[in-house]
Order: C-alpha cells, then sequence, then structure tokens
C-alpha cells in the first residue's frame, strides 16, 4: 500500500506534505513524488526509493522559494502495480506541465482510454495506469470545463480502485479528490485544507477529519471543501 498528501493554502505547502508522507512510510512503498505550484509553475520532483532521496532533491531544487512560497502541494508514496520502479513512473504524473495527480490504486481499463488519448496527440512519459488520469483531466479543462466539471467527466471514464487528488495550473487554488475502495481522509483547517490517505498522515495539521466514503468526490480550496456522493 501506498500513500497520498495534499496541502492547500499554507505557505510551507510541501514541507508539510512531506512531513505527512513520512507518517505513511509504515505502509509500504518504493518511490516518492511531490509537485508544487509556485509563481503559476508546476514544480515536480521525483526519486526512487525512501524518502529522503525526495527531501534530498527538493533541497536542491534552484528555485530556492518554492519550499517558503507554496500554497498548494501533492505528493505521493508508490508501490508499483503497472510499470517498473523508477523516477519517470513515480508520481505525481502530469500532462503538459499544466495538470499533476496523485493515485492509490489500480486504473482497470486504463489501455482503452490511454489509445484514445494517444490517438488525439497526447504524450505518455511513463507505463502507468494513472498517467491516463492528468492526460483526461487536462484535455476536459481545454475543452472549457473547470476542475469540478473535468474531474467528473474523467470519473465517468474510469473504472477500478482508486484514490487521487489532481491539480491544476488553471485551478491553482482548487483540489479534485475521488475514492472508490481506496481510503482518503479530508483535514479542516483555517483557510487551508488537507487530503491525506489516512487521518494519522495530516493529524499533525488539524483534528477535524472527514472520510470519504466509496465513491464520494471533493472539491477542496483554502476557505471550503464541498463533498458529493
Ligand atoms: N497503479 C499505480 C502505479 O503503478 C499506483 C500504484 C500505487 O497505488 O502506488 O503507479
Amino acid at each position: 500500500m501506498c500513500g497520498v498528501v495534499a496541502v492547500i493554502g499554507k505557505q510551507n505547502a510541501s514541507e508539510l506534505v512531506i512531513e505527512g508522507l513520512k507518517k505513511l512510510e509504515y505502509r509500504g512503498y518504493d518511490s516518492a513524488g511531490i509537485a508544487s505550484v509556485s509563481e503559476e509553475t508546476l514544480h515536480v520532483i521525483k526519486s526512487e526509493g525512501k524518502l529522503i532521496n525526495l527531501i534530498d532533491k527538493l533541497s536542491e531544487v534552484s528555485c530556492s522559494n518554492l519550499k517558503s512560497v507554496t500554497s498548494t502541494s501533492i505528493g505521493h508514496t508508490r508501490w508499483a502495480t503497472h510499470g517498473n520502479v523508477s523516477v519517470e513512473n513515480a508520481h505525481p504524473l502530469i500532462s503538459e506541465n499544466k495538470v499533476a495527480v496523485v493515485h492509490n490504486g489500480i486504473i482497470e481499463n486504463y489501455e482503452l482510454i490511454k489509445n484514445k488519448l494517444i490517438s488525439e496527440g497526447y504524450r505518455f512519459k511513463s507505463q502507468t495506469d494513472t498517467e491516463v488520469l492528468p492526460h483526461l483531466f487536462n484535455k476536459y479543462i481545454k475543452l472549457g470545463n473547470n476542475l469540478l466539471q473535468a474531474g467528473r467527466l474523467v470519473l465517468k471514464d474510469i473504472k477500478g480502485a482508486f484514490a487521487f487528488v489532481a491539480m491544476s495550473l488553471e485551478f491553482p487554488n482548487e483540489l479534485f479528490v475521488s475514492r472508490n475502495s481506496s481510503p482518503l481522509a479530508i483535514g479542516l483547517g483555517d483557510k487551508s485544507n488537507f487530503v491525506g490517505s489516512d487521518a494519522h498522515s495530516i493529524d499533525h495539521l488539524t483534528q477535524k477529519i472527514i472520510y470519504l466514503e466509496d465513491g464520494d468526490h471533493a472539491l477542496i480550496n483554502l476557505e471550503d471543501v464541498q463533498i458529493f456522493n
């Protein structure tokens, strides 16, 4: 089992995400990664092996204010199911540097979706099932949908077991999350909100925790969490 953590609305979001990922280490993982929005750019850092490798890479990033300025950040510890253990296959998976997704579980019908997206011009950089998610979000956002609308269209396309968090440069202060057969908790903060695979991964940030149920999706921004069934 692997883990997801996301933080929105905190200046040092990337550091808080790393703290959360440390608390999920007990679940086992083979690689890790983090994506943050800073200065209207998506910064993605990934590494194989233990979290310390990711932390070392993060401390080397040229964007020196990434750690202090980011207010939206998503992170992942991966247990590979589709594709070997590599930096390319580590999450977050991205589409055209605009959308980033972290995902626990398996997208069962990914091959069909992937072939269709390739025929539409999307370029895949990993062997994962997960990479269809950022490309689908990107496609639906480009068609004029907001993040919630895009997420709902993605949910209509996919089958499988999942808990995922999606972020888009076009909506830097929002996260779309959904779960089906994989756990996901949302933490409520003050002008900030949090997501984690379990309550422990975000209990350094808040004690107010909501568990999503199977089939739920949610739109999260700085002030608000809207949950839909
Ligand atoms: N199926 C995805 C992959 O192989 C997610 C695995 C996981 O749950 O960590 O990348």
